[in-house]
């Protein structure tokens, strides 16, 4: 039995869940069709079981008492721990989030196991074996749980959702969870949600001005900010820049952000790694600005500028403004 704790976004479930469930499905195929059940600890949506179906679930535990209406980790541990001891589950996973990863890490520590963040793909039954992002997203590392229940969290994008081929109606079964005192401890009070609209605006920009590491620091985005709006484009930002926190993931280009395809998109300090070469690669043309004339962005750029991006950024976007 496997069992995926799911979260859900404004009444649906978030994309990182269904990207745990695609995981998950595989290792059920692996296993000979173990069943994949999902927990939901919280306020469910309509939609939520009808999702949970095409997913390929079978049931949809709901620990639905008043005490999950504000997410508390040590409480959504309790209930996972609640839907292993009601499925046996041998598996326990979840979406990659920062509470995700939370919950799953309580849980392992509940049970004395060990826990395997970031999983972006399943090597095989026996030995249980997880391929896992190190270093940032930078390395990939192999990893065996011998022990169980195995627990581990999928990282955010790795996987493409894919719904279930085979998807049945999901039964919603209430959940029981027994809450100690400790479990409400640390309870949030208030979710403000992020403005994603901009992922959008970026996949179908008909300019895109990119930034890398090369912009230092957070401070470093005004110059190709202020390009992109000159240009009436958007920007759009490495990896590394958005696992550093200096911009928002919808911002991020590349195999595990957007794909774009604009007329004209220009690279300001990005070396052009093969990971954010698959989102870029249909841009009609290329205008790299880096101070490594041999940075494989540059090589592949229909033009390349070799310079200083907070130098050679201002000045062409002064000449713009001049114009
Ligand atoms: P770096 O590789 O560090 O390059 C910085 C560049 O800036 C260098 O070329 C340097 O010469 C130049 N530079 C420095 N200072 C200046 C300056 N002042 N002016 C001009 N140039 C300067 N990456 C993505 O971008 N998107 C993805 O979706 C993505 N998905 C990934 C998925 C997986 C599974 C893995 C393992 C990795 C993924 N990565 C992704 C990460 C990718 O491998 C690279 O680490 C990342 O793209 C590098 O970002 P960067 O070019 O900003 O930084």
């Amino acid at each position: 039995m496997i069992v995926v704790y799911v979260e859900t976004t404004g009444g649906v479930v978030a994309e990182v869940s269904l990207e745990a469930l695609t995981l998950a499905r595989s290792l059920a195929q692996a296993g000979g069709g173990i069943p994949v059940d999902a927990l939901v600890a919280g306020p469910i949506g309509d939609s939520v079981p009808k999702e949970l179906a095409e997913a390929g679930v079978r049931t949809v535990l709901h620990a639905g008492s008043p005490d999950f209406d504000a997410f508390s980790g040590a409480a959504a541990a309790s209930a996972v721990l609640a839907a292993r001891e009601a499925t046996r589950a041998v598996v326990l996973l979840a979406g990659g989030t920062n509470r995700g990863n939370e919950v799953m890490a309580r849980v392992a520590t509940r049970l004395d196991v060990a826990m395997a963040p970031n999983v972006v793909a399943f090597g095989g039954l026996s030995p249980f074996t997880v391929t896992r992002q190190v270093v940032g997203g930078a390395a990939f590392e192999e990893v065996r749980l011998s022990q169980r229940p195995a627990v581990f969290t999928v990282a955010g994008h790795a996987v493409e959702a894919a719904t279930a081929d085979q998807a049945g109606p999901a039964t919603l079964t209430p959940l029981e969870v027994e809450l100690s005192p400790a479990d409400l401890v640390v309870r949030a009070v208030s979710t403000e949600p992020v403005d994603t609209d901009g992922a959008d605006s970026l996949k179908s920009a008909r300019v895109v001005v990119g930034a890398g590491r090369g912009a230092g620091g957070p401070e470093g985005f005004a110059d190709v900010s202020e390009l992109a709006e000159l240009l009436g484009g958007q920007l759009g930002v490495s990896r590394v820049v958005t696992s550093l926190g200096w911009r928002p993931h919808h911002e991020q280009v590349g195999q595990t952000g957007s794909r774009i395809a604009p007329e004209v998109y220009l690279p300001c300090g990005i070396s052009g790694a093969i990971q954010h070469w698959a989102g870029c690669a249909s841009s009609k043309v290329i205008v790299a600005i880096n101070t490594d004339p041999d940075a494989p962005m540059m090589t592949k750029a229909t033009y390349a500028v070799v310079g200083d991006m907070h130098e050679v950024v201002p000045a062409i976007n002064e000449e713009i403004r001049r114009r």
